[in-house]
């Protein structure tokens, strides 16, 4: 195992200077075209991006209450600056919450608040441009959307649900992230998000199987693909390799033998992470499903 410096965790975390612009460089490759339109996004930047990501902003605010509020409540009391993660360990002040917010805010104050169209300069409000771009392409995938910074604000506000709005108007304008965007395209294609066909799927089970077998002496079978189960289970396709998660996956396959339960995993339905959620305004969390056919039907 790697030698690794582990910091000493203090009583109280250090709060470090800001050093403005230090992590601006840090952003993730553009999705190639190819895996945005698998997506049904545009390949490449549209040339009327500005107009297109400013009707996007709108619908999403106009959809999702809970977006329009965090967006005019803030009232910069600065209880969140010191909470995040990204900021406490990079010390650039665009990773403090109600900064990385503020780079939505002020494009969303500019074309859809009264003060913001008539007198910008009052109210900070500005255009999207390229340089906004940038930064949101930079600063907004500088968060890992944890949600940590709303527990610590006294209204509430969720920064998460803003890098998700602002991610999701990247991708209709054509300005995607590879890791999501190409990875969901494989759960749509393949069945999960890391690739992995059938017949992978099925030597993997077959050694969780084995050593299963091996470690109690007992035959428990991890099914693929059989028609007629009464139960789907569908796991994080992190459960088929890496640890611990490959624990919980064994430890359902033991729960089921013991209960005596018709269940199967299905190749075509092998990805219960939600990697659109990185992506996208959406609502739904990560979590291993267990469908029943009445469920189902
Ligand atoms: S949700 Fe984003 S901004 Fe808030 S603490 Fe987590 S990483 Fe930081
Ligand atoms: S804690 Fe909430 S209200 Fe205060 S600055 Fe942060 S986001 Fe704004």
């Amino acid at each position: 195992m790697a030698d690794f410096e582990i910091p000493e965790l203090k009583e109280y975390p250090v709060i470090p200077t800001i050093q403005e612009g230090v992590m601006a460089h840090s952003k993730p490759f553009v999705a190639k075209e190819e895996f945005q339109q698998a997506l049904g996004f545009p390949g490449k930047l549209v040339d009327n991006w500005q107009q297109v990501a400013i009707d996007k902003m709108g619908e999403l605010s106009g959809k999702y209450r809970s977006l329009a509020v965090f967006l005019d409540s803030c009232v910069k009391c600065g209880a969140c600056t010191d909470k995040c993660h990204y900021y406490l360990g990079t010390s650039d002040p665009k990773n403090m919450p109600v900064a990385r917010q503020d780079l939505y805010r002020k494009v969303y104050r500019r074309y859809y608040t009264f003060a913001g169209k008539y007198f910008p300069k009052l109210v900070g409000a500005t255009d999207l441009t390229k340089e906004v771009l940038d930064d949101w392409y930079s600063y907004f995938h500088q968060c890992s959307q944890c949600r940590r910074c709303s527990v610590y604000c006294p209204y509430g506000i969720d920064t998460a649900e803003i890098s998700m709005a602002a991610r999701e108007i990247m991708d209709h304008i054509g300005k995607g992230q590879k890791y999501c965007n190409e990875i969901i395209g494989k759960v749509h294609k393949i069945g999960n998000n890391l690739g992995l066909p059938e017949a992978a799927l099925q030597n993997t089970l077959e050694g969780l199987e084995e050593d299963i077998e091996e470690e109690t002496g007992v035959a428990v079978k991890l099914p693929l693909n059989v028609k007629g189960a009464d139960i789907l289970l569908v796991t994080p396709s992190a459960d088929f390799f890496a640890e611990p998660h490959v624990d919980g996956l064994i430890g359902y396959a033991k729960v089921f033998h013991q209960a005596g339960a018709s269940w199967t995993i299905s190749s075509y339905a092998s990805e219960a992470a939600n990697f659109a959620m990185a992506a996208m305004s959406s609502r739904s969390a990560s979590m291993p499903l267990m469908l029943s056919r009445s469920s189902v039907a």
